[in-house]
């Protein structure tokens, strides 16, 4: 992101944005409520336009235009092709309430990937293994626990081979007794997994111990982009001082 400006309604919410990401950094985003991560993580899955600024991902420019410039034919095409490598985990995990949880992951595997159904259940059950539900593949939504749901849209999301993966907030919804299941299914693929990974997260341990590289935000503007050891330790910004101690 380079020098990217958003406001909404006349509210400033992104002020100049300068990110870089290599591939497979694991980068946590911290800050409070309201200044501005799940913007930047909307304008990174495409699903919100920039009022200024520039956004590439793999060397591809997205959001250059206006909200409405993009909505022509060829960018339209372009769009889809940028957003197949970027997966978004959301706090609220919107599962399809009428399918099961193997079709939940299965259902864009047959019709974004166009795997052949056996072969999409094939992975399907793999990932269901892998975030630890393959008991519950013949279950719908509304018989799982909160994160066991949320580990279900974590498999939906990787089902789609995503380079990037964005998480918001994904432990907040949950009841305290659920976060570690989730957060232990984030740990392990951002230990296994090659994909770069930007999880904006209230839950400070978890980004220190899996973190590569932390950005505290606030107010529009990434205040510090540093190290776990050094955010959490010894910050250098008043701002991500004041904001560790009311959470810590
Ligand atoms: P965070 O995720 O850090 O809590 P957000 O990126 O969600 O912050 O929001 C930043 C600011 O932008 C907030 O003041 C929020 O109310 C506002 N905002 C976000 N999305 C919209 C929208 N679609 N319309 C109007 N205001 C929005
Ligand atoms: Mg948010």
């Amino acid at each position: 992101m380079r020098e990217v400006w958003k406001s909404f309604d006349g509210l400033t919410v992104l002020k100049g944005i300068d990110l870089d990401i290599p591939p497979s950094q694991k980068i946590a985003l911290i800050g409070p409520s309201g200044s501005g991560k799940s913007t930047i993580l909307r304008i990174l899955m495409t699903l919100e336009g920039i009022d200024s600024g520039r956004v590439e991902i793999d060397g591809e420019s997205i959001w250059t235009m206006q909200r409405d410039s993009r909505e022509v034919p060829a960018d339209r095409h372009h769009i889809r092709k940028i957003r197949g490598k970027v997966g978004m985990v959301f706090q609220h995990f919107n599962l399809f309430p009428h399918m099961s949880v193997l079709r939940n992951v299965t259902e864009a595997m047959v019709h974004v990937l166009h795997l052949p159904q056996e072969e999409a259940e094939k992975g399907a059950v793999d990932l269901l293994k892998l975030v630890g539900l393959e008991d519950k593949i013949e279950n719908y939504p509304a018989q799982l626990s909160g994160g066991q749901k949320q580990r279900v849209a974590i498999a939906r999301a990787l089902a789609l081979r995503p380079q990037i993966m964005l998480f918001d907030e994904v432990t907040s919804a949950l009841d305290p007794e659920l976060v570690g299941e989730v957060l232990s299914v984030l740990r392990q693929i951002a230990i296994e997994s090659e994909m770069t990974m930007l999880i904006v997260t209230h839950e400070m341990s978890f980004a220190q111990e899996i973190a590569d590289r932390v950005i505290f935000m606030a107010e529009g503007k990434i205040i510090e982009d540093n190290t776990p050891e050094i955010i959490f330790s010894r910050p250098t910004q008043k701002r991500t001082q004041e904001f560790l101690r009311t959470i810590l």
